[in-house]
């Protein structure tokens, strides 16, 4: 790929957007892993960013749009073609009929203390995962019996035919860690939210509360992409690994977790590969001591 000759179409073509040339990705995911992308790119408004995807879409150039970084693995030689920052995507806004509307690149920490700030109550849950409220939604994020999907009204998106859609309610199909955008590849612009009027006090308390749980149970002084498991039926993926005596396996600089052992962790100059292989050896010591087979939440891309 000619990304010089690209760069130079994209400035001519598309207003409005920073682009950056083989970016290494572990500046922009919370793993602090992956190899450099071909462009990276970085929109100023949502109207940049669909301009940008029709430029894509036309060249025939992949893109992968990103927010938080915070449940990605990036393998070692990086990304061909465009990856899509919506860090400058943050606006927000409380609507007239109470509803709270956030852009896609918004953190989901900071809509929860949106939220808190106007007296509202149900993201609290919210307030530690570190990802967007593109990447949340794409996700259904949820955390001590709070899901995203509790809130969400409607959603505005663009298909990757280039179509402006609402979605709404029902239609967003979502699961456990997943949604309609999982599998239908259309981008999150931005989202709204049903919030209930709640006390300020108790609304911080419960985030308070909430911190202090992560802090206490989970690795946060080392980078990672939060439980690298989805939860079986039944069981807790962090649970399985701890009895099956995997705590500080380690692979290169990758390593199951010794505070939680649901997290692998970078120790220092982990790579994908170790991490990948850290996975797989985890999956088959759970599948022969507990006859369940581990599936990854995180989501791996990247050349191979
Ligand atoms: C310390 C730690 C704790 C965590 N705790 C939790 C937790 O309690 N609960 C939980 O659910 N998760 C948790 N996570 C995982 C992660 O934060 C969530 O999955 C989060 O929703 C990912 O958002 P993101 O913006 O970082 O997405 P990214 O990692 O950037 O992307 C994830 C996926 O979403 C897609 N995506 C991102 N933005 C958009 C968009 N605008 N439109 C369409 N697709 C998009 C990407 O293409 C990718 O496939 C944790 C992670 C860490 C590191």
């Amino acid at each position: 790929m000619d990304t010089e000759k690209l760069m130079g179409s994209l400035a001519c073509e598309v207003q409005g957007v920073e682009v950056l040339r083989d970016e290494p990705m572990s500046g922009h995911t919370t793993f602090k892993i992956g190899g450099p992308a071909d462009l990276f790119c970085i929109p100023r408004d949502t109207e940049a960013l669909c301009e940008l995807l029709k430029w894509t879409r036309a060249e025939g150039i992949p893109a992968l749009v990103i927010g938080g970084g915070s449940n990605l693995l990036v393998r070692d030689r990086g990304i061909r073609g465009a990856v899509i920052s919506t860090a400058r995507l943050t606006a927000m806004s409380q609507r007239e009929d109470g509803e709270v509307q956030a852009e896609c690149g918004v953190p989901l920490a900071r809509l929860a203390a949106y939220a808190r700030d106007l007296g509202l109550c149900g993201l609290e849950f919210a307030q530690g995962i570190p990802g967007s409220v593109g990447g949340g939604i794409y996700m259904n994020a949820g955390a001590y019996g709070g899901e995203i999907k509790n809130l969400v009204t409607e959603t505005d998106a663009v298909t990757p035919s280039g179509e402006l859609v609402t979605v709404r309610g029902e239609d967003h199909r979502f699961g456990y860690r997943e949604s309609c955008f999982t599998c239908s590849g259309a981008v999150v612009l931005r989202t709204r939210l049903r919030l209930l009027p709640g006390d300020r006090a108790a609304i911080a308390a419960q985030m308070e509360e909430y911190r202090e749980r992560r802090r206490r149970m989970q690795p946060l002084e080392s980078p990672s992409a939060g439980s690298t498991f989805k939860r079986p039926t039944g069981f807790y993926a962090g649970k399985l690994i701890e009895e099956t005596g995997l705590k500080g396996l380690t692979v290169g600089g990758a390593c199951v977790s010794e505070k939680h052992a649901g997290f692998l962790i970078n120790k220092g100059g982990a790579t994908a590969r170790d991490v990948l292989e850290l996975i797989e050896e985890v999956r088959s010591a759970v599948l022969r001591e507990h006859g369940v087979l581990l599936e990854p939440e995180i989501k791996v891309v990247g050349e191979e």
